[in-house]
């Protein structure tokens, strides 16, 4: 794409921005007077106005309804998380049976490794990403534990080539086939959150397939931010959160997919009332009876209070479109690309070709001011984040940021040098 280094330009790109809108829908905060340009949407989500009117409603349907409110209301209780259901297909690419949103990231993982992670004494192994997310890395560790096994042997970590600061393709599959007879499971996230690595999910998923091990998907950096075809790249399962692209808070409503092929299975997992049969729920009897698919692994009655933002915030992405936000995103992050190439001293981590990256850039700030400049962004009101040990993360996110936004940013980049 060619950019033009100036205001007046990132200004034009604005104009024909056909999603320019819905900016607005979203509370700003303000640093010395002034809405805050922000950049940490991969880490938290900004609240959507509709949020408030969200809660509110079922505030009132508890206050005027109480018990009755699970089959009487707005949006009755009982059918709680199937509202958000319409709206996780378009944003995975699944089948209602597929997904569901329920509990938190972390849970979910677990229980998700519960029924895909069936270690043997030869097949243990987990295939993962040298340096994934904390709470993935102490999620497999623990697991591995946990069937009795050490994770200095049961944990194969992915690390680039010498030199490199991303993962090779062609390096993945070469380490699925030649530990095929010993991995039990390959999870990787499907956007790396450091590296901003945007995983070939279709081929690594074919790969797996191709030597029957189970592929599942950590999206909490993926979601929201690049169209996804789960079904169509059969990907056993997946886990999410809410509050960084999908913008419905801190420690909200998380979800899982899992393939319409285990959704008629009688795969091994953990039980809870909200997973049994909704049919003979309330009779409640011995014996539990899964319902079909992702339904399935619920565990406990949805959270109503807060999962009522999920759905304002899904309301956005529908009348958006995610391929529309994609479209967007590709040239927003094109333009900061494009911006910070020409500065000395800034090194980008993410991959270069946008197919292979998301909104976020990683930026390594040469000769050590990194923590420095980090500093005087955040007092400029240019909300950025900051990961040790030498990188700026940067994610203009298409629902709220803006092209202004992006060069006043690589402006504030380059004063800083
Ligand atoms: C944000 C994030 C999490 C957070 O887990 P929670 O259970 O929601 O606290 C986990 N994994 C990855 C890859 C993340 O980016």
């Amino acid at each position: 794409m060619d950019f033009e280094a100036t205001l007046n330009y990132a200004r034009l790109l604005d104009q024909e921005d056909p999603l320019k809108k819905f900016q607005s829908e979203f509370h700003i905060p303000q640093k010395n007077g002034s809405p805050v340009r922000y950049f940490t949407g991969n880490s938290l989500g900004l609240q959507p106005k509709s949020a408030k009117k969200y809660i509110e409603e079922e505030l009132e349907s508890w206050k005027d309804l109480a018990v009755d409110a699970h089959f009487e209301g707005i949006r009755p209780w009982f059918h709680y998380h199937k509202f958000s259901k319409e709206g996780l297909c378009k944003l995975t690419g699944s089948k209602p049976v597929e997904v569901v949103a329920l509990g938190n990231l972390s849970t979910n993982l677990h229980l998700l490794l519960v029924s895909f992670y069936q270690p043997t004494t030869n097949k243990h192994k987990i295939l993962m990403e040298a340096g994934a997310f904390p709470s993935d890395q102490y999620i497999v560790e623990t697991q591995v534990k946990f069937h009795g096994f050490d994770p200095n042997d049961s944990i194969i970590e992915l690390k680039p080539r010498a030199g490199n600061d991303t993962l090779e393709t062609s390096d993945i599959l070469d380490s699925i086939e030649q530990n095929k007879d010993e991995i039990a499971l390959v999870l990787l996230s499907g956007v790396q959150y450091y590296t901003g690595q945007f995983f070939d999910i279709p081929s690594i998923s074919k790969h797996c397939k191709k030597f029957s091990i189970p592929f599942g998907l950590d999206l909490a950096h993926a979601i929201g931010n690049v169209p996804l075809n789960l079904h169509d790249d059969e990907v056993d399962f997946a886990v999410w959160c809410s509050y960084k692209y999908l913008n419905s808070g801190a420690g909200n409503t998380s979800g899982i997919f899992v393939h319409e092929r285990h959704a008629y299975s009688n795969i091994r997992r953990f039980g809870g009332w909200w997973g049994h049969n909704e049919d003979s729920r309330f009779l409640m009897e011995k014996g539990f009876k899964p319902m079909d698919g992702a339904d399935g692994w619920q565990l406990s009655n949805v959270n109503v209070i807060s999962t009522s933002v999920f759905l304002a915030s899904l309301d956005i992405f529908d009348r958006a479109g995610i391929e529309n936000l994609r479209k967007k995103s590709i040239k927003l992050t094109g333009f900061l690309y494009f911006l910070i190439s020409s500065i000395q001293k800034i090194r980008s981590i993410t991959p270069d070709s946008p197919n292979e990256r998301g909104c976020q850039l990683s930026l390594v700030i040469e000769s050590g001011i990194g923590k420095q400049i980090f500093n005087s962004l955040m007092n400029d009101g240019l909300v950025v984040d900051w990961r040790e040990p030498d990188v700026i993360r940067i994610a203009p996110v298409p629902l709220y940021n803006s092209f202004e936004d992006v060069f006043i940013l690589s402006e504030a980049l380059k004063d800083n040098l």
